[in-house]
């Protein structure tokens, strides 16, 4: 098995089919996607670098990006994406964690700063140099066959909720990935457009898998990231597009679309997951853009397949319990299972919350040289997601909240997402964040950081009343801050720890209310 081998076929069996496009104008073809992955991989070989040894992978979003990846599985490497928005000293952690003998980076930005752990040597991808090797008519190899347990991916969780840890992802995980997505999730068809909106080091690279299969074409923006603007324009010409979009990137989509009238002609689907997706932003999207959405639900360790809401289902308004299907993350993919447990361990029946636990063909092996965080993690086959939540009896399962942002406050359990969901339908509310606080009477306190709405005033004492009106008194937050942004990863997740963190410090001073 390797995941190296799509693109292998697809170059044989679509040469000249479009391969990438940066913004609307053509980069390669496949028989060229594949050829310079080869190349690549041949000055990596020659390198001496073979099957397991780590090549790290630190750029933005490029053109690049697919070749390098493959590259490295053409020699049966394994990928360790970087997230390119953290600081190089961030990276050279990782490259010290991981070991990794190659970085792929496209500005030298690592050996030029002195970062470069020792044995770890630099690989610049705007070089060109060892691309001589991009004949024409150079003779594509196959990829060599390696056992389905190898890993593939070597991916650094973004530490939302700790010190970040090297997630195992084998070819035989992805490649079940794949086929879940490519099968159950959407329909791809070679005339697809995938954009890469969100970053391609984080599931946004795997995400290209199923395409590749397919001999779809991959556009990267000219922003390299997530502009409106641009993947408005692209929609037009060349159209077709699919895309992976965290919810804070739909919420800048609508907006964009608002402003100069769009509809969502030309995007064929956008698959949105990664965090909470509240009830009043689908509902707006929806009706903006129209029956486009696929919501899945998935984690580093389990990457996007642990359950999906396919599109039918996301823009159903006809069946009685549409609502609380629409606010689900669906029902469980096909390569796994899903269980929800008391802290005990015992399964619980529908209805009762507890952890998401899931089993299955795309569940990690587990961490990098972290054998206490995986035995905690895995237990007797079943991965611990972190997640609480519950499922309805037709399976349909909703996500209450992470287990470590849940807030306990007089002994009682408080879910932040069900305090953010209400206060957002306050229109004055643009963006909001719950977290707890320690507090020497209830153990926790309900605290709100609040992002108002452009030309809205809004205050504590009417957020106050708002929230009595939607939620129970206990749950209602004791004090708001009011604040210009939320701190976000690279994906647009809030995080939750920096907003601890800036209370704790006393970096913010929450005000009485
Ligand atoms: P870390 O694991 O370091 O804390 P992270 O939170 O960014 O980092 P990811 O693997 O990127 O980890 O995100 C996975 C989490 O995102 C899930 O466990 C879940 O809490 C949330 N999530 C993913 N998809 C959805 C979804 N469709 N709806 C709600 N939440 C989601």
């Amino acid at each position: 098995m390797n995941i190296a081998q799509w693109l292998y076929q697809t170059a044989l069996a679509r040469p000249s089919a479009p391969a990438i496009k940066v913004g609307a104008a053509s980069f390669c073809d496949y028989v060229r996607l594949a050829r310079r992955a080869q190349a690549l991989s041949r000055e990596l070989a020659g390198r001496g670098l073979g099957q397991g040894d780590r090549v790290a992978i630190f750029t933005a979003n490029c053109a690049e990006y697919l070749e390098m990846i493959h590259a490295c599985w053409w020699i049966g490497a394994t990928v360790v994406p970087i997230n390119y928005k953290l600081h190089p000293r961030e990276a050279a952690w990782i490259l010290e964690d991981c070991t990794a003998r190659i970085i792929l980076t496209r500005a030298g930005e690592m050996a030029d700063k002195g970062l470069l752990p020792q044995g770890c040597t630099e690989i610049t991808i705007d070089s060109d140099d060892y691309r001589g090797a991009v004949a024409a008519d150079a003779a594509l190899k196959q990829p060599p066959s390696l056992p389905a347990d190898a890993v593939a991916w070597l991916f650094y969780t973004s530490g939302t909720t700790g010190r970040p840890k090297g997630v195992m992802l084998s070819h035989g995980n992805l490649m079940a990935m794949s086929f879940a997505y490519a099968i159950d999730v959407d329909r791809i068809e070679a005339g697809d457009h995938s954009l890469y909106a969100a970053p391609m080091s984080h599931g946004a690279g795997l995400y290209a898998l199923p395409y590749i299969r397919a001999g779809a074409c991959h556009v990267i923006p000219e922003s390299g990231g997530f502009d409106p603007a641009e993947i408005i324009a692209l929609a037009g010409d060349p159209g077709g597009l699919c895309f992976f979009a965290a919810p804070t990137m739909i919420k800048r989509l609508v907006t964009a679309a608002k402003a100069v009238g769009y509809a969502g002609q030309g995007i064929k689907t956008i698959t949105y997951g990664g965090g909470p997706m509240y009830a009043a932003d689908i509902d707006e999207a929806l009706a903006l853009l129209g029956p486009r959405f696929i919501q899945i639900y998935g984690q580093g360790e389990t990457p996007m397949t642990i359950s999906v809401l396919p599109r039918d289902l996301v823009a159903d308004e006809s069946h009685p319990n549409w609502r609380a299907r629409r606010a689900s993350v669906g029902y469980a993919q096909a390569p796994v299972e899903v269980e929800i447990r008391a802290p005990d361990g015992g399964c619980l029946p529908p209805g009762k919350t507890g952890e998401i636990m899931v089993r299955g063909a795309t569940v990690m092996l587990g961490y990098w040289n972290r054998p206490e965080a995986t035995a905690e993690t895995i237990v007797d086959g079943w991965l611990r997601t972190g997640d609480m939540g519950h499922m309805d009896v037709d399976g349909f399962l909703t996500l209450t909240d992470r287990s470590k942002d849940v807030i306990i406050s007089g002994g009682t359990n408080i879910y932040p997402r069900e305090v953010e969901e209400a206060l957002l339908m306050h229109p004055a509310v643009h963006e909001v964040s719950v977290i707890g606080t320690p507090d020497p009477e209830w153990g926790e306190n309900v605290v709100a950081f609040v992002v108002a709405a452009s030309c809205a005033t809004c205050d504590a004492s009417t957020l106050d009343g708002w929230c009595r009106s939607q939620i129970a008194a206990f749950k209602r937050p004791k004090r708001y801050i009011f604040t210009d942004t939320l701190p976000k990863n690279s994906y647009g997740k809030v995080l939750k720890t920096e907003l601890r963190d800036q209370l704790e410090t006393g970096a913010i001073e929450a005000p009485p209310n």
